[in-house]
């Protein structure tokens, strides 16, 4: 028997050529398909007889196809026109340049035609309606309430809605209701087997928003679920035994820093020192903004794991990022005893001495460590790293603890459902004596002048700037290479030739990287052009300047943390938006940057304007995109999160349909 699990190409009529290209859609099972929602609805629920057919109308019309042929333009272009008849009359289709139609529709039979009926010349016509051939009891391509879906290269809406017709008539018995009884009952929700059928074929509105609110529901509730459940898990947990505090050894610490604490870090520190010593193992996210200092939070907590006799894996997405821990730990740390140990790809110990806080890459992960010995685990830019990845990391150790840590402001709707499981702590402060970046939105006609004013500030002078071109895909690609390497040589050559330019993008090697980051922290590069790989914290002290191009293309969360790169040192730092956009909206957004200097704000601004798929600037943590529900339902996702809490606290029983559906949600391994 064929499963909602098994592969989308065993559907009637999908195959494999249809399943590959479908993967560009992430659906890879029928029940992927099944779950691939509408965007909107074509609503051709208005039905006419031909002669009552009003240019301007959205319609549908029942008639029979007298003749169907092509014809040219006097411009040479291919049109179809259909004569359509019913019993009051007559009415013209036209297409354009879709000269198949005149095969697939046939003379003399019977189709619905669904589309706009507007003047074509002198005369009323449909134009490019949609057509659909009457034989089955229910239409699911005119004259209704019509599913719009995403589509990918050779997947139109046309085809999804067939492919979704058939799968709900043949998988209807496997669709298990997996809400309990009582939520459906007391939320008044609709079946989600219902549900499905509404939300692709609704016969009016109240049936799409019936199925929506089910659908949301769902989707919020499952993963507040799945995150209750995770914490749940996790405060299972029991250390063999908690660290204790030296009162005095940690202030004299805290106090011999090169700095003083702001307020927020001195809070932080104690939560998190809080954690360390309780029976529970600590699971903590600490949040702040670039340059907050999250990194001596962390530090002051490896140095207790040390006192201890515990060691600390502190893992950092980049290789640059790594080694600038690994000196500021060597430079503050290590006077006060903990060994201090640097695990990358390139930089391996090869005495394999022991250390006490051993600072690495990815490479940490496929390292061997006495278990026993890792008391905790630390995670910097969390974001950037899989979920799996962090799993495997805390694995190293033996229920260690486990501290979290990302520049990503989480706006609270977000937090509520995503990382519930997870304790949070804010630095909301800069520390004394930065200087607020200052940032403007440059239009078109003012690069030039742009560049000029860039000119006079760097030449002759210890001020550095970076450039930062937009990935033009995704993850950087090969084209997004080309493209910041064009414009690195038009940069060099035209705008700047009398001083020096570096290039750096994620395909350049390890070494190389490094190489051309110490030139630039060492003043031998006057401007670096680069992707927004550098997004990562790198310091920089004499960059002043930081031009983001195409600066429309990311999210406002995003071009906060990239300027987060400059303003590092005393001196006043700049920030320039270039933008070719004329959209009076488009630079309306981005001027928000001119005066918010708030991570979180802009981040609840991103989540307003474009969705919380562009916080994080890339897409790749498939988790953010909910499908149906919205981070901004404050409403839904408090009801949601109680009922979650309520299913919760029953006692355990075997819903196997959600506990499938958890599984589904790929969350529980955390
Ligand atoms: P991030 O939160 O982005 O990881 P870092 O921990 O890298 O920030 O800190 C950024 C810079 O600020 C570092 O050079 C660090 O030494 C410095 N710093 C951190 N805390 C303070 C403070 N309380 N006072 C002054 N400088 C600080
Ligand atoms: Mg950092």
């Amino acid at each position: 028997m064929i499963t909602l699990r098994d592969s989308v190409s065993l559907l009637p009529l999908v195959g494999s050529v249809y399943a590959k290209r479908l993967e560009k859609l992430e659906i890879s099972t029928i029940e992927d398909l099944l779950y691939h929602f509408p965007f909107r609805y074509d609503d051709f629920s208005l039905i006419s007889s031909v002669v009552q057919v009003q240019p301007g109308e959205t319609v549908t019309v029942t008639g029979e196809v007298l003749q169907i042929e092509n014809n040219y333009t006097k411009n040479g272009k291919k049109i179809q026109k259909a004569s359509i008849s019913d019993k009051s009359g007559k009415i013209e289709a036209v297409w354009f340049n879709q000269p198949f139609l005149t095969r697939t529709i046939k003379n003399g039979e019977i189709y619905n035609f669904s589309g706009k009926c507007d003047w074509f010349g002198r005369e009323k016509m449909l134009v490019s309606p949609e057509y659909e051939k009457i034989s089955q009891a229910e239409t699911i391509h005119t004259g209704r309430l019509v599913p719009v879906y995403p589509e990918t290269y050779g997947v139109s809406s046309k085809w999804l809605r067939s492919r979704i017709k058939a799968g709900l008539q043949i998988f209807d018995q496997q669709i298990e209701e997996f809400l309990p009884e009582n939520i459906i009952q007391e939320e008044k929700l609709i079946l989600e087997k219902q549900a499905l059928r509404q939300i692709h074929f609704p016969k009016n509105q109240i049936e799409s928003e019936q199925a929506k609110n089910r659908l949301a529901f769902d989707e919020l509730f499952l993963l507040q679920l799945a995150a209750l459940k995770r914490k749940a898990q996790w405060q299972k947990q029991s250390l063999a035994k908690n660290f204790s505090l030296d009162k005095q050894k940690m202030d004299e610490f805290v106090k011999k820093l090169p700095f003083k604490l702001t307020g927020a870090q001195e809070r932080c520190v104690s939560e998190v020192l809080r954690d360390l010593t309780a029976k529970i193992p600590m699971n903590r996210l600490l949040e702040g903004d670039v340059g907050s200092g999250k990194t001596i939070v962390a530090g002051i907590a490896s140095y207790l794991a040390f006192l201890n006799g515990f060691t600390t894996l502190y893992m950092a997405p980049t290789e640059i990022l790594a080694y600038q821990h690994f000196q500021t730990f060597q430079k503050i740390i290590e006077p006060f005893g903990p060994k201090v140990k640097l695990i990358t790809s390139n930089y391996k110990d090869k005495k394999d001495s022991p250390a006490d806080i051993i600072i690495g890459t990815h490479s940490l992960l496929y390292q061997k460590f006495d278990s026993q010995k890792i008391g905790l685990v630390v995670i910097d830019e969390q974001h950037r790293f899989g979920v799996e990845q962090r799993a495997l990391l805390t694995q190293k150790g033996n229920f260690p603890h486990f501290l979290t840590m990302t520049a990503t402001p989480i706006p609270r709707t977000i937090a509520l459902v995503l990382f519930s499981d997870l304790d949070l702590s804010v630095i909301d402060e800069m520390p004394l004596g930065r200087i607020p970046i200052k940032t403007w939105v440059v239009p078109k006609e003012k690069r030039n002048a742009g560049y000029d004013w860039i000119k006079t500030q760097v030449k002759n002078t210890p001020n550095q700037a970076f450039i930062i071109c937009p990935l033009i895909e995704e993850s950087e690609s090969l084209k997004d290479v080309k493209a910041v390497t064009q414009e690195f040589a038009f940069l060099s050559k035209d705008i700047f030739p009398d001083l020096k330019l570096g290039l750096l993008h994620g395909r350049i090697k390890s070494a190389e990287k490094e190489k051309i980051l110490k030139d630039f922290k060492e003043g031998k590069i006057d401007i670096l052009v680069s992707t927004p790989v550098v997004e990562v914290g790198i310091d920089i002290q004499n960059a002043t300047i930081m031009v983001i191009e195409a600066a429309e293309r990311f999210g406002l969360a995003q071009l906060h943390q990239l300027r987060g790169r400059i303003g590092r040192g005393d001196q006043a730092s700049y920030c320039l938006l270039f933008s070719e956009s004329q959209e009076p909206k488009v630079l309306q957004r981005l001027k928000i940057m001119e005066i918010t200097r708030s991570g979180m704000k802009l981040a609840e601004e991103d989540l307003k304007l474009r969705g919380p798929g562009e916080i994080y600037g890339f897409k790749q943590h498939g988790f953010f995109n909910l499908k149906i529900a919205s981070f901004n339902d404050l409403g839904l996702i408090q009801k949601t999160k109680k009922a979650a809490e309520k299913q919760l606290s029953l006692p355990a029983q075997t819903n196997l349909p959600l506990k499938k559906r958890l599984e589904k949600y790929k969350i529980g391994s955390v």
